[in-house]
């Protein structure tokens, strides 16, 4: 199998590329491109190590300096939005793994989409902004979608045991985060140190801050909402706190099928890239006996805003979900930079949801809009 790697040097392209190693000789895959935005050294050693064909780099200057480091590769270094939406949909691969973080990973998935490639979908945002017209080109042009989300594998996994006329909901569970049982009061002055600190989980900074603020879990409801056609009411966040469980379904009888592993992102990115095989991993199995116990709680919403700003959002459609989706994109940006407090970034998505004028059923242009529109007004403000 060949796959594009958009954002291979991040969290989840790098955890993509282990599995890769891990496959070979069981599953071969070949990586036909690979794509970054700043870490230019660490392309460099995947180009040398994988051999890609083709590399993209948003930035002109950053991309420069790759070719000259890899001019005697034949790897053909490419730039900007337009080099990223080749890689994605021409340099001839079976599939793109889409794990560039945030709204800049739409418009290249959207171009393989186009194109006939199928997609292993890492990148939220895209299916939170767009959900309504990706999933219409997914339908149009014929390709798998397969989610590398962990929670989102775990509902593709778990919907196999029944049809989908007998699904009565989906549980999406949440691992809570660092600041899980904190009040407001105690919320007031953490800084991003603490807040990057996840539990159980080791990812980018973006969807860490996500995962303390509970934004990542709203963003979770709307993809499940999109990816799965089920109603955002009929989705229901649970706290399992040991990342064990990775989301449930229901189905009429009361029936409840759970997929569960260790929390590892290389299982779901390794079920994407094998699907419908399951192949061996090097996972370790889940030892129940050691563990002991799992937990669960209801999530906070009070405390943590983000996911009902999210699920709001989400009911209203439009371009509303990219409005708070631009608007998280700052206001976790500003956090990360001791611009503003941990609590404001929930007021920051709240004020702009309010500010913005809903479109019903937006173009791609009226999503591409909303977003620069809302990213400029909160860098004025
Ligand atoms: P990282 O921040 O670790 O990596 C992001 C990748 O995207 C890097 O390769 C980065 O390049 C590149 N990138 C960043 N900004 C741009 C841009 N403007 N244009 C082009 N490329 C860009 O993120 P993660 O791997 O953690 O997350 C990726 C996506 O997967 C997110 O949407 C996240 O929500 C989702 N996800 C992640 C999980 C995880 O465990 N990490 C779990 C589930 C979903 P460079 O390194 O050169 O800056
Ligand atoms: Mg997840």
């Amino acid at each position: 199998m060949k796959v594009s790697i958009l954002g291979s040097t991040g969290s989840i392209g790098t955890q993509a590329l282990e599995v890769v190693r891990d496959l070979r000789g069981i599953y071969d895959i070949e990586v036909t491109a690979v794509s970054g935005n700043s870490n230019i050294e660490l392309l460099e050693q995947q180009i040398r190590e994988f051999k890609p064909h083709f590399a993209a780099v948003s930035d002109e200057a950053a991309a420069a300096r790759l070719k000259t480091a890899v001019s005697d590769t034949d790897c053909r270094v490419l730039s900007g939005c337009e080099g990223l939406c080749y890689i994605a949909a021409e340099a001839g691969e079976d599939m793109l793994l889409s794990s560039i973080v945030g709204f800049a990973g739409l418009v290249p998935t959207m171009k393989a989409i186009e194109a006939g490639v199928d997609i292993a979908l890492a990148n939220k945002e895209t299916l939170v902004t767009a959900g309504p017209l990706f999933m219409n080109a997914v339908e149009k042009h014929g390709v798998s979608l397969l989610p590398v989300d962990s929670e989102h594998c775990a509902i593709f996994q778990s919907l196999k045991a029944g049809s989908r006329g007998e699904l009565r909901k989906i549980l999406l569970t949440a691992s809570g985060g660092p600041f899980f049982g904190k009040s407001r009061n105690e919320l007031k002055n953490v800084r991003r140190e603490q807040a990057l600190k996840h539990p159980n989980w080791s990812m980018g900074a973006k969807i860490t801050i996500d995962s303390a603020t509970l934004m990542n879990k709203g963003l979770e409801v709307l993809e499940a909402s999109h990816l799965f056609g089920v109603d955002i009411d009929d989705i229901e966040v649970v706290v399992q706190r040991e990342s064990i469980i990775h989301s449930m379904v229901e189905f009429a009888d009361r029936s409840v099928i759970a997929q569960m592993s260790i929390p590892s992102m290389k299982h779901p990115i390794q079920y994407a890239f094998t699907y419908p095989r399951r192949l061996e991993s090097k996972d370790e199995s889940v030892d129940f006996a050691k563990l002991a116990s799992l937990t669960f709680a209801k999530p906070d919403e009070e405390t943590f805003r983000c996911l009902a700003l999210a699920k709001a959002a989400g009911r209203s459609g439009g371009i509303m979900p990219a409005v708070m989706n631009a608007a998280n994109e700052v206001a976790v940006a500003d956090f990360l930079a001791d611009k503003i407090g941990f609590l404001d970034i929930a007021d920051m998505v709240e004020e702009a949801m309010g500010r913005f004028n809903n479109i019903e059923n937006p173009s791609m242009e009226d999503i591409i809009s909303a977003d620069a529109e809302v990213r400029e007004y909160m860098h004025k403000k």
